[in-house]
């Protein structure tokens, strides 16, 4: 392939503002094609997860595209979770033990918008809004664009074309059925709806600030992460069908009775449940899983596109941003080898795309289930002491996932060894719940040692 002169890049949504700022830095020209209008002079609708976790694989993306000093005012550290039991005192989980181990909410159109200005600022980079990609002819290198306020159809050639399109990829499409790949997506039998926790009458949180809100309640939870304006985003996550579900809450009354049963404490907080309850649309989540994300030549993607998640691990947008940063790598590691850096991009990260669905899933359980169990509790203690007494073959899945950089596949793989030496400890309590630390210390090492990961 000769120089690369024309990178097109479909969606500029958190992954795509990113990917171009990264570009546009090292060069490349880049033009973004978005569906939505500029976020900058229009409201973003609700309904869409308002605010996100941040956590360090995304900070280190922000870090390498020389952004996160722009995006820090807008973070929240939360330092764990506040767990709301139904009846019972609010109960604090640390997520870490050092005090840097914190994730971090942050508005998803504020953080867009830093990022769309960013890309904008690059001189190589224009972002066109109200532009939406109709189809892709990878053999004649060409988008069709239909533009929103003409109305009218277009085409647009490229060099190098890059999804960043989101779960509902167009250039996925495409990409699949050139090269025969297969695609699927795994639908959760539940959904979600945002609702708000204002901020108090004299504009101060009405809950802990610092922490990720959860109630849980087994089968389903209600969760709460700040703003930057003392309010709360709150987020139902329930079965779409069934005793309870979305479905039987049909009614102000039945919305209002649920919450009084369930959620009494929260139910104080959200003057405006009934009428947000009605006006937010239900969201529904997916996995999805697909086996080609190039077509080894000159189209790639990334992100949702490629592999959209469940958002319970708190890692969709950070997976996305650590592509970028995988991506611009692999160009440096090529010597700007495009066909090479995609087909490698393919082969190194779908194994960890496919794991952090899995734990994401897994996730689910533990947030809305898994936290009620005492065992969950001892296991997290005893985890934490094992981390302290082995800092680097000893560290809590939670924590290799949100505050490290290790490959998910190796994180996933480590993490089943650690639950079961996790379980031995336990098994070999004393009568009277003492730990046999040096039987612990031997369980550690040797099984861990072998599943190691590039440091880079
Ligand atoms: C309820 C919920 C909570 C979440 N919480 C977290 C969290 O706490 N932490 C976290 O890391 N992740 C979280 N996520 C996941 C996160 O939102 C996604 O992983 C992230 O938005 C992916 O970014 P993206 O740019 O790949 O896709 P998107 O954000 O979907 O952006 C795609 C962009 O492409 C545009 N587009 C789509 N089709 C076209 C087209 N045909 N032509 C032109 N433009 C197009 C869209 O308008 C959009 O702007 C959550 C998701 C949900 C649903």
């Amino acid at each position: 392939m000769g120089r690369v002169r024309k990178i097109v890049m479909v969606g500029g949504g958190l992954v795509g503002s990113l990917l171009s700022v990264m570009l546009g830095r090292r060069g490349y020209r880049v033009t973004v094609f978005e569906k939505r209008p500029d976020m900058r002079l229009k409201e973003i609708s609700a309904g869409r997860s308002i605010n996100l976790a941040l956590a360090e694989r995304g900070i280190n993306a922000l870090k390498k595209a020389e952004l996160f000093d722009e995006v820090e005012p807008l973070l929240i550290p939360m330092r764990g979770r506040m767990l709301h039991p139904l009846g019972g005192e609010q109960e604090f989980s640390p997520y870490g033990q050092r005090p840097h181990e914190v994730i971090h909410s942050v508005s998803r159109g504020m953080l867009n918008q830093v990022m769309l200005t960013a890309a904008e600022d690059a001189e190589e980079v224009a972002v066109h809004f109200l532009q939406e990609c109709t189809g892709v002819d990878l053999d004649k290198r060409e988008i069709e664009l239909l533009d929103h306020e003409s109305g009218k159809k277009h085409r647009v050639g490229y060099d190098i074309l890059l999804g960043t399109d989101g779960a509902a990829s167009e250039v996925r499409s495409a990409i699949v059925r050139a090269t025969g790949g297969s695609f699927c997506t795994e639908w959760l039998d539940h959904d979600y709806k945002e609702l708000e926790i204002p901020a108090g009458p004299d504009g101060t949180f009405q809950i802990d600030k610092n922490s990720l809100h959860v109630w849980p309640r087994h089968g389903y939870m209600l969760i709460a992460l700040p703003n930057l304006d003392s309010s709360f985003t709150v987020t139902l996550f329930l079965q779409k069908q069934g005793e309870p579900g979305f479905d039987r809450l049909d009614s102000p009354q039945a919305v209002t009775n649920f919450f009084h049963e369930q959620f009494p404490d929260a139910l104080a907080l959200i003057p405006e449940l009934a009428q947000d309850f009605a006006a937010n649309p239900a969201g529904g989540l997916g996995t999805i899983r697909c086996s080609k994300w190039t077509n080894g030549q000159d189209a790639l993607i990334l992100g949702d596109a490629s592999h959209a998640i469940v958002p319970f691990h708190g890692q969709g947008m950070n997976a996305g941003f650590e592509d970028c940063a995988l991506l611009t790598r692999l160009l440096d590691e090529t010597g700007t080898d495009w066909p090479e850096a995609m087909s490698r991009f393919e082969r190194e990260r779908i194994a960890d795309a496919n794991a952090i669905a899995d734990m994401a899933l897994e996730n689910y359980v533990t947030m809305r289930d898994t936290v009620l169990d005492p065992q969950f509790h001892l296991k997290k203690k005893i985890g934490f002491e094992l981390e302290m007494r082995w800092p680097r073959r000893f560290i809590p899945r939670y924590s290799m996932v949100m505050f490290h950089n290790i490959p998910y596949h190796i994180v996933q793989q480590r993490g089943l060894v650690q639950n079961e030496i996790l379980e031995l400890v336990i098994a070999n309590r004393s009568p009277t719940g003492e730990i046999n630390w040096p039987h612990a210390d031997s369980l550690v090492g040797g099984r861990l040692d072998e599943i190691s990961w590039p440091t880079q």
